[in-house]
């Protein structure tokens, strides 16, 4: 297993509005601290190489890149907007600072590092996250989709089918929008009900795709408390659909806010959890790229990376 890792450690949101009140911002680089030092330990680490962004704009349009620089380029300490969709911004948690645009692009060539390594496995460990962000709307702490990123640009350019796995707590909104319409690139998400949970506006059952891309978007939507063992029944049948379309690679979008200890997530996976959630992923024998998204309880995060990573670890030598 190899991995790649950039946590944009100059990059330190502050605040957020919930619920009307500024609070403190949890998508800190010491969020993944512990798991940072565990890959280095573990894994052949590789540092990210630069690449032109012509891969980026695949997703996103060149001038949705060049307004996240300009809003970073004029931030005032830290510009948050008040109200939802002003500038380009889904909510009022997704704070704009001087280091978010260089932050983002780090995370760019992370990417396009990671999914060029030759490994049956590979980890992307890095930040800010990606899988709320639309290819014209940052949000969620996201601004430039990584996983969709890797995603088009391991199709276009194998033109093979790709599966997304998203098992962070939260729907990611921005990876469904992008490829509702795209028969080759399948998202499977399991998650908390959007009837309850953020991003709300997306995330139901029923949303499966739209002309082409009819039939390969899949939302298992979960209500809070959930244990490992109903989550395993639908993790299972998650697993199915991606044996089923057998695609040249799977992207796994990793949040561990599904952890029981995690501030911003309501399931209740325990340690132990992650590693059968990793041997099941690695039964399926295809190759995986794991892309970091949310987790934000230090302790919980690195616990789970190190359950989840064990199996990858043991007995492989590619
Ligand atoms: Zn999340």
């Amino acid at each position: 297993m190899k991995a790649v890792a950039q946590l944009n450690k100059d990059y330190i949101p502050t605040l957020e509005i919930d619920n009307g009140k500024l609070v403190k911002n949890p998508e800190a680089p010491s969020r993944l601290e512990g798991v940072e030092i565990f890959v280095k330990n573990n894994f052949e680490c590789v540092n990210p190489k630069e690449y032109p962004l012509n891969y980026l704009y695949n997703i996103h349009p060149k001038w949705y890149v060049k307004h996240v620089e300009n809003l970073s380029k004029n931030a005032k300490n830290e510009y948050l907007p008040e109200v939802f969709l002003k500038d380009r911004i889904l909510d009022s948690g997704t704070p704009i600072t001087k280091k978010t645009y260089n932050a983002a692009i780090n995370a760019y060539y992370t990417v396009m590092t990671g999914v060029n390594l030759d490994s049956k496995y590979v980890y992307i460990l890095t930040r800010p996250p990606g899988h709320h962000a639309t290819s014209n709307f940052a949000g969620g702490y996201c601004f430039f989709n990584n996983a969709a990123i890797a995603a088009k640009y391991l199709q276009s350019t194998f033109q093979e089918r790709i599966c997304i796995l998203d098992v962070d707590f939260h729907h990611g909104n921005g990876t469904q929008e992008i490829f509702y319409e795209d028969p080759q690139i399948t998202y499977i998400s399991i998650h908390g009900t959007p009837e309850k949970f953020f991003p709300w506006i997306s995330g139901y059952r029923d949303e499966v795709g739209k002309d082409n891309g009819k039939g390969t978007n899949f939302n298992f939507p979960l209500d809070e408390g959930i244990t490992w063992e109903e989550y395993k029944v639908v993790l299972e049948i998650a697993l199915e659909i991606i044996e089923k379309i057998s695609p040249l690679k799977l992207i796994v979008s990793l949040g561990f806010d599904t952890h029981l200890k995690d501030p911003m997530g309501y399931f209740n996976l325990v340690d132990e959890d992650y590693k059968k959630m990793g041997k099941l992923l690695k039964k399926l024998d295809i190759p995986i790229i794991f892309i970091q998204e949310g987790g934000y309880d230090k302790y919980a995060n690195t616990n789970a990376a190190i359950n989840l990573f064990s199996t990858f670890k043991e007995g492989e030598n590619a």
